[in-house]
This record gives C-alpha cells, structure tokens and sequence, in this order.
C-alpha cells in the first residue's frame, strides 16, 4: 500500500512534469513559427532576416533590376575622348560613377562596391559590365550586369574651337638683330607644345619676315610658353593686350607676347 505522503509525491511529480510540458510545448510552437523554417524555401534555419533565411533574403535583393542598362555619353572623335558635361571622363569611370549614383539613390545598403568586368567597343556603342555588390542588413549579394553606353559624337569644346582656328594670343618670336635659327624655333615649338594643359592647343604655326608667330588658345597659356622660352634660350618678352571685342558683355582681348631672343 502507497502511503498519503508517498501518494502526495507522486501527485507534485505529476504535476511538474505537466509544467514542464507546457513550457517546453509552448517553447516549441513560438521557436516553431518565428524561426524555426524559413516560410519561402521551407528550410530549417535559426538565422532569418526579415523572416527568410539568408538565401531567400538575397535572392529577393535586386540590383540590375533598379540601375537603368542604358547611358549617354558625348564623343569627340577629333581628340578621341568621352566627355560627361563639359569634363573628359574614361569610359571606365563614367560607367563606375553612373552605377554608384543609381545604387545611392535607388537602393537601402548598409555598403556597396562597384566595379568595371568588362568593356566591348561596337559600332557607335559600347557594352560594359558592371560587378556590383551590396550588403543590405548584413547579407552581401553580388550581381554581374551589362551597361549600354550610347554615344552622342559631337565635335568638343576644345576641337571646335581648334578646328575653327580660334586663339586668344599670339607668340611672336623674334630675334635682336637677327632671325631666328631653325634649332631655337623647333625648341621654342618644343616648350610650346609640351606646356600645353588640358584644354590648351595651338590653333597655328606662322612663318613671318623676321621670325615665327604661335596662335594660341589662351593668353594665360601663351604667357607659360613666352616665359618657358626666355628663360630657356635666353633675351626678353613684353606683353600688349588688345582689344578684340566684347562677347556676353565682356571685353576680349587678344594679346600679342613679343618674345625677344638675344643678339648672337
Ligand atoms: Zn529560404
Ligand atoms: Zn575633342
């Protein structure tokens, strides 16, 4: 015969065993549900982000689909670059660029990187690929996607201007007492040429009675060679400034370097 104490016992381990059922039932059906299966692709997974796992997370981030596949950029087929607005860009960065703005503007990420595969030239296009990836709440996804870049061919700034033999200042180089030789004139074509900058050019070479005159784009650059000059084969440069005309309000003056080289 069980005692009543014995009895007692059994009944109070009865009931914690219960408890514990429940609790871990309980347990169970809320693990269950919130984190157990991933609801998309029925995976068992304790790591799930915004209710997937991390594949199905990924899967349902887009990257090609939000960046446009197509851009415009103009080329100059006279000095063979790519321009974006009025500033020469390499196809490379202009693609680089483009894609990071889309992605900044269009896409919720924690960090991204973007990168050129590939460039294909064909004719009047050129097809690029773009390597993106994104980490958008801590899953990185990567996609590799082609970028069209149409060109609108257009003679530049800079050409056009050549091309039209356009110049703001004049080099005369000339000599005291003398002409120049044939060796000062071909280093003054050298230091001329070699101190152009970006936007630079010598629109003409003219060979005169007493010497050589260099059109060129811009007083500030014609000032570099005239210096460049004197001080490399010696004598002097005076600077007078006149006035061409006025253009969107303003004076424009053509200025005319007198570069003096030495007597022998
Ligand atoms: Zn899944
Ligand atoms: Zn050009």
């Amino acid at each position: 015969m069980r005692s009543a104490k014995q009895k007692h016992e059994e009944h109070e381990e009865h009931e914690e065993r219960r408890r514990d059922e429940r609790v871990s039932s309980a347990g169970a059906t809320k693990r269950g549900f919130r984190s157990l299966f991933c609801p998309s692709c029925g995976r068992r997974t304790s790591d799930l982000i915004e209710g997937l796992c991390r594949d199905c997370f990924a899967a349902r981030i887009e990257i090609a689909n939000v960046v446009p596949s197509k851009i415009l950029l103009k080329y100059c087929r006279v000095c063979d670059s790519f321009f974006r607005g009025g500033e020469r860009v390499s196809v490379e960065r202009a693609a680089e660029d483009f894609v990071t703005r889309e992605i900044m503007k269009r896409l919720q990420c924690e960090d991204f990187r973007v990168q050129v595969r590939d460039i294909k030239e064909m004719r009047g296009s050129i097809s690029v690929v773009m390597r993106v990836s994104v980490v958008v709440s801590g899953v990185e996804k990567e996609e590799e996607f082609p970028l069209e870049i149409s060109l609108r061919r257009e003679v530049c700034e800079v050409c056009s201007r050549f091309v039209g033999g356009y110049y703001e200042a004049i080099i005369q180089l000339r000599a005291e007492g003398r002409e120049p030789t044939e060796d000062e004139i071909r280093i003054a074509r050298e230091i001329a040429f070699s101190s152009l900058r970006e936007k630079d050019f010598i629109s003409k070479e003219k060979h005169v009675r007493r010497g050589v005159d260099f059109y060129v784009s811009s007083s500030a650059c014609a000032r570099r060679i005239s210096r460049e000059i004197v001080r490399y084969l010696g004598g002097s440069v005076s600077e007078s400034p006149k006035l061409y005309g006025r253009v969107e309000g303003r004076n424009v003056y053509r200025v005319s370097f007198s570069v003096r080289l030495p007597p022998h």
